[in-house]
């Protein structure tokens, strides 16, 4: 889509809170891997896509500095809270202090550690997994959480087009990962899927 498009469809989107503005500033400000923050966009995205689930339990792999925790917050049913998984102890801080400072300060857990180890000892059924953290363990997440979710819960995985580097001929080790994982979500007659391209490209699964 023209990039002018893209900002018309931005300008046509409701606005963000002003903490998740805060945040989002702060991070272009401090941040060289800024890129990896969901953004203005993808972020309402992400909050009407929760609030058209209204989960009880959602799971995030990936939280970074908690924009995208804080989008998947607003959607969420009466007392269902949002488990958000990194292993990156600095950022777990600063996103700790942000949601500190909103209404979702209560309803957001913040756990720390290797996903592949930590999803294992979460005794929970998930309405919604968010998996946005390291791409070679996209496959992996998947496996680990599938019998976690409820029949008719959903799994959103982010930059499943890595720049549009999927559909080229020579994948790295990132591109193949994610490749792997879009084609092993097709194949999956457990769930049916919807590619969105937005942004770096969502991949929506519904489990059946
Ligand atoms: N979901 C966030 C962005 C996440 S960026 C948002 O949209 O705003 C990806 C995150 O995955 C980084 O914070 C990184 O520290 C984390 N990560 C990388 N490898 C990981 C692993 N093995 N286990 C848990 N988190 C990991
Ligand atoms: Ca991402």
């Amino acid at each position: 889509m023209k990039d002018e498009v893209i900002k018309y469809s931005e300008e046509m989107t409701s606005g963000e809170s002003a903490v998740l503005q805060e945040l989002r500033a702060h991070c272009y400000a401090h941040y060289e891997d800024s890129a990896m923050l969901s953004g203005f966009f993808q972020g309402r995205v992400l909050s009407m896509l929760s609030h058209m689930i209204k989960p009880k339990v959602v799971l995030e792999i990936g939280t970074y500095l908690g924009y995208s925790a804080l989008c998947l917050a607003e959607g969420l049913a009466d007392g269902g809270k949002v488990i958000t998984l990194d292993i990156q102890e600095d950022s777990n801080r600063v996103a700790r202090e942000f949601v500190a400072k909103t209404e979702f300060n209560d309803r957001i857990e913040f756990l720390l550690g290797p996903a592949t180890d930590l999803i294992p000892n979460l005794n929970e059924t998930f309405d919604l997994v968010f998996i946005d953290a390291d791409k070679p363990n996209y496959s992996n997440y998947y496996n680990l959480v599938f019998d976690k979710v409820r029949p008719g819960g959903f799994i959103i995985a982010d930059n499943v087009l890595w720049s549009g580097k999927v559909i080229e001929a020579e994948k790295d080790e990132n591109t193949q990962a994610l490749h792997d994982f879009n084609k092993r979500v097709l194949a999956d007659d457990r769930v049916a899927n919807v590619l969105l391209s937005i942004r770096d490209g969502l991949m929506v699964v519904r489990k059946k």
